[in-house]
């Protein structure tokens, strides 16, 4: 019986690894974690009973705790709530399917309790991959990447040779306005941003992937994973979402990883990994799929790609700064108060405005966070 905790237990990928643990019922949840949502936090624990819940919000907490005091659940709050929650003695495994580097922390407590990871949590890797990945490999923990693009290259590497890896081809779907030129751009509202044509995501992924800032922080995310450089993993528009990605070996080999778009086979896949098992839903069909085609990405109107490259190139604490300036810029535009454009004039202007630490630690990070966040709330 595998015994997994999750952070995040109440969002897009929380709610899939919970389906998971539903339907192969070998899975034993041993912690919860969410923000605010109680009230599916408390349908959770009454299913699948964990001894322990973690709610970020203080006030809430005590309301849950209340409102399962009839259960043998211990609720936590904070950022304490969460490290418990991470390095909770029981699990073998902690899915990070919480958004933001909030996700930092209790990542490097999990690993040192020599959890596995199952990762969903991009921006603990873009931010601190240096800090991350030699920490596991120290406490001979797996990181297992969740990311469907991420999981398709660790499937791609498998019986393969990774020091053979030439480079990693990294799709794209192109999102909502793929095609379109940055003057065409300038009247999206919300609601168009939220449209993917592939996926259904949380709100602030979905916006990422129309603004392509997404696939910028899964170039850093693979950078960190498979021990590559931004240079080599290039981007492929596949605007079918059919070819999750691929590598291709010294000898000019391409392996890829194709399916239809459904995160429950990455996320299963890492909870499992190495065996594969039965997961119920649609197949691809080879006698109706028409094509598959490709494209080069647009950088120019999609520049948030491109600032995303020169962050994973440089390194230190600008991807920090990267990833911070978007995720504010993101919430600004979601509450109506910036347009479209604007998110990545404000990755970039902040991006310009920083000083670069070369290799920061987790509190240099967290500080850097904060700083582009009072950057942004004093301009915009
Ligand atoms: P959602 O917004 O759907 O869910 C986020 C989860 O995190 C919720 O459970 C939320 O709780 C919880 N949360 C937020 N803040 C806190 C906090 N301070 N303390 C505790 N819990 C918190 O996000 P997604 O599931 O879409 O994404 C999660 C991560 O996975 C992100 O890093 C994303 O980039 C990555 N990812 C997502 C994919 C997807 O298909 N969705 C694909 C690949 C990667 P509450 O509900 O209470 O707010």
């Amino acid at each position: 019986m595998k015994k997994a905790a999750i952070l995040g237990s109440t969002g897009s990928i929380g709610t899939q690894t919970l389906e998971i643990a539903r339907t192969n019922k070998d899975i034993k949840i041993t912690a919860l974690a969410a923000g605010s949502n109680i009230a599916l936090l408390e349908e959770q624990i009454r299913e699948f009973r964990p001894k322990l819940a973690a709610v970020w919000d203080e006030e809430k907490a005590a309301q849950l705790k209340d409102r399962v005091r009839d259960l043998d659940v211990k609720v936590v709050s904070g950022m304490d709530g969460l490290l418990e929650v991470a390095s909770e003695p029981e699990s073998d495994i902690l899915v990070t399917a919480i958004v933001g580097m909030i996700g930092i922390l209790p990542t490097i407590e999990a690993i040192k309790a020599g959890k596995d990871i199952a990762l969903a949590n991009k921006e603990t890797l873009v931010t601190a991959g240096h800090i991350i990945m030699p920490l596991a490999r120290e406490k001979g923990v797996s990181i297992l990447p969740v990311d469907s693009e991420h999981s398709a290259i660790f499937q791609s590497l498998q019986g393969g040779q990774e020091k053979s890896l030439h480079k990693i081809l990294l799709t794209a779907s192109g999102g909502p306005f793929r095609g379109r030129k940055r003057e065409e751009l300038t009247d999206i509202q919300v609601e168009d941003a939220l449209k993917h044509p592939n996926w259904a995501m949380g709100r602030k992924i979905t916006i990422d992937s129309s603004t392509m800032v997404n696939k910028g922080l899964e170039v850093i995310e693979a950078k960190w994973l498979f021990g590559v450089s931004v240079d080599q993993i290039q981007v492929v528009v596949q605007p079918q979402s059919i070819i999750h990605s691929m590598v291709e070996y010294e000898d000019g080999a391409v392996i890829a990883q194709l399916g239809t778009p459904d995160m429950k086979l990455p996320i299963q896949y890492a909870l499992y990994y190495p065996e594969r098992r039965y997961l119920p839903g649609d197949r691809l069909d080879f006698t109706t799929l028409s094509q598959i085609t490709f494209e080069q990405p647009d950088m120019d109107t999609f520049y948030g790609l491109k600032l995303a490259y020169e962050a994973g190139r440089t390194g230190g604490s600008l991807p920090t700064v990267f990833n911070a300036a978007n995720e504010r810029a993101v919430a600004l535009f979601l509450e109506r108060r910036i347009r479209y454009l604007q998110i990545s004039e404000i990755i970039q202007a902040c991006m310009e405005a920083h000083r670069n630490i070369a290799v920061p630690t987790a509190e240099e990070i967290l500080k850097t966070e904060q700083e582009t966040y009072e950057f942004i709330k004093n301009r915009w």
